[in-house]
C-alpha cells in the first residue's frame, strides 16, 4: 500500500473510531476518492480484523468505538524519567521492529517500548503465529539489557509472565494464571503470550527483547484464526480499559520486575509463579525436545518446571517445551 493510501486508511479509521455510522459518499468526498475506493478501504480494514458493518442508508460503522493508541497521551501518562514508547500503526512484528531499532541505534535506552495497532506477522514460539487484529489488543515489545550475559536470561519469560499476571490481577481484578513457560490464562483460556528473544554471547552483556501479545477485545472473527480457547481483557474484567494507560503500566511493571531479577535472580518470582500456576496439582504432559508426564508441582528456584511421577520429581527447562493438561 502506498504512503498516501496508508494515510487515508488511518484517517478513515480515526473517523470510524467514534463507533458511529459514516456515509460512504461523505467519506469519499472528504478524502477525494471514489465510493468504490472507500469500499476497498473498508474491505482492507476488515481483513485487518476490524468488525465493520455496512447498513443501507447509514453507511459504515464499527461494532464498538475504538480508542486508538496515542503517543502523546502515553507520554503524558508516563513519569518524566520513563524510557520512550514508540507507537506504530501497522507493522510486521513489534519484536522484529525493536530488533531492527537495536541494530540501527547505537545506544537504545533500556526499557524502550514499541507498540503497534496491528501486526501482519505476529509471532509465537517455534514459528507459530500470534493473531494480531487491528486496534483492539496490545502488541508490545520491550528492550532490556542483561549485563551478566545470556546465562542470566534463564527464566526471563517467566519473570515477564509473572509481571503481567500481577498487573492484570492488581489493576484489572482478573483471576489471571500463568502457564509455564510463557502464557497467561484466564478461566483456562489464553489471554496473553510472551516471546523472549535474545541477542548476545554467553559471556558478554546480552540484549533482550520481550514481546507481549495481550488480548483486549478480540473481534468475533477471531475464532477463525485461533485454534485453541482464548480470552480477552474486556470480557474478563469489569474495570475500564484504556490501552494507552495499560502500556505505561506494563512498561513500569516490567522495569520493576527486571530490576529485581537482575539483583536477586529468579528466586523472588518462584512464589509468584507457584501461587498462580494454571496447572498446579494437575496431571500434565510435556512435549517438544523431550516428552514426559506427571503431576505439576510448579517451578523450582531457577524456573524449571517440576513434574512428579511415581514418587519421583523431575525438573524440566528449555524454551522449546510445551505443557498441556492430560486429564
Ligand atoms: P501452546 O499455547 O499451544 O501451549 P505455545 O506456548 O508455544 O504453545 P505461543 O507460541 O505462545 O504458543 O502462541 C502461539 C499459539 O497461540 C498459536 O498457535 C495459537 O494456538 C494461539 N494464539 C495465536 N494468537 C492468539 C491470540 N491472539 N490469543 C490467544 N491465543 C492465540
Amino acid at each position: 500500500m502506498s504512503k498516501a493510501s496508508l494515510q487515508i486508511q488511518r484517517q478513515i479509521l480515526s473517523e470510524l473510531a467514534d463507533g458511529r455510522f459514516h456515509s460512504g459518499q461523505k467519506l469519499a468526498d472528504q478524502f477525494g476518492v471514489s465510493r468504490t475506493a472507500i469500499a476497498n478501504y473498508m474491505h482492507e480494514l476488515a481483513q485487518l480484523g476490524l468488525d465493520i458493518y455496512k447498513v443501507k442508508g447509514k453507511g459504515y460503522g464499527l461494532v464498538a468505538p475504538l480508542l486508538l493508541l496515542d503517543a502523546l497521551q502515553i507520554k503524558q501518562l508516563q513519569s518524566t524519567t520513563a524510557a520512550p514508547v514508540l507507537v506504530q500503526h501497522i507493522t510486521d512484528s513489534t519484536n522484529l521492529q525493536l530488533m531492527q531499532k537495536l541494530n540501527t541505534t547505537s545506544s537504545l535506552v533500556k526499557a524502550t517500548v514499541i507498540v503497534a495497532e496491528a501486526q501482519t506477522a505476529g509471532r509465537g514460539r517455534r514459528g507459530r503465529t500470534w493473531y494480531s487484529p487491528y486496534g483492539s489488543n496490545l502488541y508490545f515489545s520491550y528492550y532490556w539489557r542483561l549485563e551478566q550475559g545470556v546465562q542470566a536470561a534463564m527464566g526471563l519469560s517467566l519473570v515477564a509472565g509473572c509481571a503481567l499476571c500481577s498487573l492484570l490481577r492488581r489493576e484489572y481484578q482478573v483471576d489471571a494464571k500463568i502457564k509455564w513457560p510463557n502464557d497467561i490464562y484466564v478461566d483456562n483460556r489464553k489471554i496473553a503470550g510472551v516471546l523472549v528473544e535474545l541477542v548476545g554471547q554467553a559471556d558478554a552483556a546480552c540484549s533482550v527483547i520481550i514481546g507481549i501479545g495481550l488480548n483486549i477485545a478480540l473481534p468475533e472473527s477471531a475464532t477463525q484464526h485461533i485454534d485453541q480457547p482464548y480470552a480477552d481483557l474486556k470480557q474478563s474484567s469489569e474495570m475500564s480499559i484504556d490501552r494507552n494507560r495499560l502500556i505505561v503500566q506494563l512498561q513500569n511493571e516490567l522495569t520493576m520486575a527486571l530490576s529485581k531479577f537482575e539483583l536477586q535472580g529468579f528466586k523472588p518470582f518462584q512464589e509468584v509463579f507457584n501461587q498462580h500456576d494454571v496447572f498446579s496439582g494437575r496431571m500434565v504432559e510435556i512435549s517438544g525436545t523431550t516428552a514426559a508426564g506427571g503431576i505439576c508441582l510448579g517451578v523450582d528456584e531457577s524456573g524449571a518446571i517440576l513434574l512428579e511421577k511415581d514418587g519421583r520429581v523431575q525438573a524440566f527447562f528449555g524454551g522449546e517445551l510445551t505443557l498441556r493438561a492430560s486429564e
